[in-house]
């Protein structure tokens, strides 16, 4: 009997210990953050785990309408596992009521953000402003309006480095960060025309460090417009502790015509996906895979051919039916999350493990977006 105890107490621990053991490489290999740190929305702060679906970095909400197409296009992303989308600023911003009100009547979490994009749509003060006054008017913007993250943070298009204001807003932006601890994203230039520099990204995150900010509070976007066929520059990105963006995936900019003048805010360099599953396999491979992002960029095209739909239907040239299946089509091939529902299909083919892909999809974009609060 008491053999058999001695027995089965030895076993008890041996389970024990195993089970242990299994909760230590869970625990390893759970996500962790940092006590008190949120994700910021616009409707409420979210502790990390109560993020449970897809996120996409970096996307663009372009009407200033709570009603119509755009429930419908992120109704139809919610549908493939989006559930947190990124609102980055560029040249139009729309009303927190309004991102509000999208969020609300879709059930999909909205980031805000505040940050310029490049010099041309700089406000014509910023150039009399030291970094520390755009800082400061920044650190108010964030604390009035709920602000998540700083993005999408621009370079000119063609150009060799960033203009002296660039730097200037370079800076303020890191020295925003430093007073708000908020995740920052850029716009890398990428193709944009002879002149851009292969390590234009690197540059970017230079200009951030110079200011005391650690690269793993950056990503360095559309970095999947690059031509890196050997992955060489997201690895060096990345090397440094950078997240690197890829994110603007399966997108439908066709090379403009020989001759064409270059377009104001640069050209996306048509890169085939085939190259970037290629770079993405290369990059996993060697071991960054907790750092790549993914998004779409979204833009207003399928806004617009989608309201132009129902102007059809409403004439009565189409159906009910044929209208909502044309523009599930539009949504699903140019809308928001066509990166999770083009792009994300050729990864898996190529023999990313669903493991891998959830890292990139679901948790990645939890440890970019989350940040203690700090002074706001
Ligand atoms: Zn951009
Ligand atoms: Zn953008």
């Amino acid at each position: 009997m008491s053999d058999n105890r001695h027995g089965s107490g030895d076993l008890d621990r041996r389970t024990l210990l195993g089970l242990l053991a299994a909760g230590a490489l869970q625990a390893a290999d759970k996500l962790s953050f940092a006590k008190g740190a949120v994700i910021r929305t616009v409707i409420k702060d979210l502790a990390p785990t109560e993020l449970t679906g897809i996120t996409l970095f970096h996307e663009h909400i372009t009407t200033e309408s709570a009603d119509g197409v755009v429930i419908e296009e992120l109704n139809a992303a919610r549908q493939i596992g989006v559930t947190c989308i990124v609102n980055a600023r560029s040249e139009r911003s729309v009303s927190i009521p309004n991102l509000k009100a999208i969020s609300t009547r879709t059930n999909v979490h909205i980031v805000h953000c505040a940050g310029y994009y490049m010099e041309y749509a700089y406000p014509p003060e910023i150039r009399n402003k030291s970094e520390e006054q755009i800082a400061d008017d920044f650190v108010r913007e964030i604390r009035r309006d709920g602000i998540g993250a700083l993005g999408e943070i621009g370079q000119s298009p063609n150009s060799r480095e960033l203009s002296p204001l660039e730097r200037k807003m370079f800076r303020a932006v890191g020295k925003t960060h430093l007073q708000t601890n908020l995740p920052i994203f850029t716009h890398n230039p990428y193709g944009t025309g002879p002149n851009v520099p292969r390590e234009a990204g690197l540059r970017q995150l230079d200009a951030f460090e110079e200011v005391g900010v650690k690269p793993d509070r950056v990503a360095i976007g559309h970095v999947c417009c690059l031509d890196d066929s050997q992955a060489d520059i997201m690895k060096q990105i990345a090397k440094r502790g950078a997240y690197v963006g890829f994110d603007r995936m399966a997108n439908t900019h066709p090379a403009p015509p020989p001759g064409s003048p270059p377009p104001r805010n640069g050209q996306v360099h048509d890169i085939s996906d085939e190259q970037r599953v290629k770079e993405i396999l290369e990059f996993i491979s060697a071991g960054y895979e907790k750092q790549l992002l993914l998004a779409d960029d979204n833009t207003l095209q399928p806004l617009q051919i989608g309201e132009a739909i129902n102007q059809l239907e409403k004439v009565q040239w189409l159906t009910g039916e044929s209208s909502a299946k044309i523009k599930s089509m539009i949504f699903h091939d140019m809308g928001t999350g066509r990166t999770v529902s083009r792009f994300v299909p050729k990864l898996r083919k190529a023999g990313v493990k669903e493991k891998t892909l959830h890292t990139i999809l679901y948790d990645n974009p939890r440890r970019f977006l989350a940040f203690e609060p700090k002074n706001s």
